[in-house]
Parts: C-alpha cells; sequence; structure tokens
C-alpha cells in the first residue's frame, strides 16, 4: 500500500544528512563538551558550530542562542521569565487566541499567579489587528507574545511591524517561529524581535531538542540551575547529538529556504487546486496568500473530520484534524473558533501539511482517495444535495 505522509507541520523526518553529522557523536565522539581533554573540546567544538548555524538562520549572533528541549520549553522560558524578572514593572501580557498550547497553557499559569494576560482576537484570517493591538497595551505591558506563522491554519502575523510597536514602546517581544522557521525568512534584527522559540523536529532534525534566541538587551532568568552549561543559563548536559542535528538541520534550511519556499508552496497551490476542482463544497481555512508555504486547512462540509481521517489512515494516508495535541478529543479547535467557523464546519475540517518529500503523485493519490470518501459519506447524509 502507498503511504502518504502530509502531516509535516507535526513533525519532520530526520534528513540523511543530519542524521549523518549526528552519528559519529554517539560513540567515537561522545565527550562530555565540559571536559578539558581532547574529547571534550571536539564536543565543544562541534556544539558550537551547531550554534552558529542556528543563529545564522535566523541573524542573530551565536552568543544570543540557548539550546533547550524545543519549542514547549522555549516559550515556557521566554514567557514566564520575562513576566518574573518584570513583575515589579507590570503584570500585563498580551499574546493572541491562536497561540500553540505551550503559550496558551504557559499564560493560564501565569494568571493563575497574578498577572493579566490579554488574548488579542484574530480576523476571518486568523491575523491580528494592529490597532487593535496598539490598544491593548497599558502601561503595565510587560511582554508581547504573538505566534509567527500558526500551526493550524498556517497564518503569517505582521512580526515587523508589531516589532516596530514593541520596540517603540519599549515592550519585550517574544514568538514562538517553531512553525516559521526554514519556512519563512528571518530576521530577527530586521522584525525587533526579543525572544524567539525554534525546534528542531519540524524542520528535519531530530525530536528533543530546540532553542531560544534571547537578545542579548532582553534580562531573563535563567531556567534550569545546575552545571555552567549553556552560559549557566540552562544547566544540564547538553544533548549534543541533538544539538548537531539541529545545526545540520538549520544549515540545510538556510541554504535552500527559497528553494523550499518556491517547491512546497507549489505542491501546497497544486493541491488546494485539484481538491477544489474535484470536490465541491470545500473551503480553504486561513490566510489565501500570507500562510505557511505547506499548511492546507480544508473544511469537506457535511463529512466528519474523523471519519475521513480514519478513511485516510486505513488508505495509508497521514494528515491531522486540529493540532495533533487535540486530536484525541472531538472538541473544536480553538484556532478554528478564531477565526469564526461555525463548530460543524470546524469538525469537518482537516490540515494537511506538504513538505520537501512529498510529490505531486502522492498529492494525486490522497485527492482520489478523499473523492471517494467524500462521495461515501455526503451520499448518506440528510443535508447534502449533490450540485448539478
Ligand atoms: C510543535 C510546536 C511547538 C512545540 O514544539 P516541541 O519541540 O514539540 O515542544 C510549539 N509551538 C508551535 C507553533 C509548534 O508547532
Amino acid at each position: 500500500m502507498r503511504e502518504v505522509y502530509l502531516d509535516y507541520s507535526a513533525t519532520t523526518p530526520v534528513k540523511k544528512e543530519v542524521l549523518d553529522a549526528m552519528l559519529p557523536y554517539f560513540t567515537q565522539e561522545f565527550g562530555n563538551p565540559s571536559s578539558l581533554y581532547r574529547k571534550g573540546r571536539e564536543s565543544r567544538a562541534a556544539l558550537e558550530k551547531a550554534r552558529k548555524q542556528v543563529a545564522d538562520l535566523i541573524g542573530a549572533n551565536d552568543r544570543e542562542i540557548f539550546f533547550t528541549s524545543g519549542g514547549t520549553e522555549s516559550d515556557n522560558w521566554a514567557v514566564k521569565g520575562v513576566a518574573f524578572a518584570n513583575k515589579s514593572k507590570g503584570n500585563h501580557i498580551i499574546t493572541t487566541k491562536i497561540e500553540h498550547h505551550a503559550l496558551l497553557h504557559t499564560c493560564e499559569y501565569l494568571e493563575e499567579n497574578g498577572f493579566e494576560v490579554t488574548y488579542l482576537d484574530v480576523d476571518k484570517y486568523g491575523k491580528i489587528d494592529l490597532n487593535d493591538f496598539e490598544n491593548a497595551i497599558r502601561d503595565t505591558t510587560i511582554l508581547v507574545s504573538i505566534i509567527f506563522a500558526n500551526n493550524e491554519i498556517g497564518t503569517i502575523q505582521p512580526i515587523k511591524e508589531i516589532g516596530e510597536i514593541t520596540r517603540k514602546r519599549g515592550i519585550i517581544f517574544h514568538t514562538d517561529a517553531v512553525q516559521a522557521l526554514g519556512n519563512v525568512d528571518i530576521n530577527v534584527n530586521e522584525m525587533n524581535i526579543d525572544l524567539l522559540s525554534m525546534s528542531a523536529h519540524k524542520i528535519y532534525g531530530p525530536k528533543g531538542i530546540g532553542a531560544l534566541y534571547v537578545n542579548r538587551k532582553v534580562k531573563l532568568p535563567n531556567f534550569m540551575h545546575g552545571g555552567a552549561q549553556e552560559y549557566k543559563r540552562r544547566a544540564g548536559t547538553e544533548n549534543v547529538t541533538g544539538i548537531i542535528g539541529f545545526g545540520k538541520a538549520a544549515e540545510l534550511a538556510k541554504e535552500s529556504l527559497h528553494e523550499h519556499i518556491k517547491k512546497v508552496t507549489d505542491l501546497r497551490n497544486y493541491f488546494i487546486q485539484s481538491v477544489m476542482e474535484k470536490i465541491d463544497e470545500v473551503t480553504l481555512n486561513g490566510h489565501p496568500t500570507d500562510r505557511l508555504p505547506g499548511n492546507i486547512n480544508m473544511t469537506f462540509a457535511y463529512v466528519e473530520g474523523e471519519t475521513i481521517l480514519l478513511y485516510l489512515d486505513v488508505h495509508g494516508i497521514s494528515a491531522s484534524s486540529g493540532s495533533a495535541c487535540s486530536s484525541s478529543s472531538f472538541q473544536a479547535s480553538h484556532v478554528l473558533q478564531a477565526i469564526g467557523i461555525p463548530l460543524e464546519n470546524a469538525l469537518s475540517s482537516i490540515r494537511f501539511t506538504v513538505g520537501d518529500f512529498t510529490t505531486k503523485e502522492d498529492l494525486d493519490y490522497v485527492v482520489e482517495t478523499l473523492m471517494v470518501i467524500t462521495d461515501k459519506y455526503r451520499s448518506i447524509s440528510p443535508f447534502y444535495k449533490k450540485k448539478g
């Protein structure tokens, strides 16, 4: 049976070059980077090279990159760190209704601990309104955290414009760029970003490794207390192989950024066009153009999303309804709710995300499978009326 993976936003396979870069550091080159003898120094050198590779992908200085266990940890560190460090200045945080749970649940935790959080609305495409944003700023606002590109609907926010406002007002600006990384040209200095979360496994690197960019002017409390690793900010022996894999993945992402964006955008548009042509009553969720190259989020009216997913799974196709974290429950995703999709449509929505290993033939097979399933389930729906 054919296998088609269309869930690149949930995770990506590790590229061969990435694995090859990692392998020696499991065996021959296993030294602890904190050790002063040759074996340690070699691990240290490889680790510092990776730090530079990650920094280069976002236009940062390598001294501003701190490795973490992934996007979730980076979000936690950034938001809790800024909040607790600036408590004497204020207790107000601005974010959006369409953040990843790593951010939303961290904000809820802060609300339980005396902070006030404004969750900005978004329009039907998933974008915040810059005037609403400026109006939400208070004298007590200490942090703005806005997702760079949404993981469910792919909408890309006006990050540079947000950064101009926060810089002018002297407010710290964090962005969760886990989905944007390697898919959008990011420059932290041009975009006035103070803190930025990254994760390796969304850019063809290994799982369990990520980083937080911290602008050198931002004071952020240390996250883990212990040894002197990560300039004493995040103690614990480094995930050396993971870091090396992340570095290599970042290097590859930088080298092929424009080619990758073009290729994946073409695949995305090909799929959208083909589905729209062959299946009726399908709508695309999210922004028509300001969206992640590989993101397709669609509502198939009159067919339950979970039914589609199960059927696709039986036919070797992996896709997702909403975000992976909520796929075990039947609640409508908070993101689809925020863009005003009615409940029944939200429950009929599927996220397909394409990537570097997707082919047009894969997509043709998925479209054919979708035609069969929508026909089959719509024919037994009391509400569906076939057109023509
Ligand atoms: C995947 C993801 C995360 C979590 O990253 P992990 O490395 O899996 O912890 C955070 N934010 C967004 C937008 C993501 O897509």
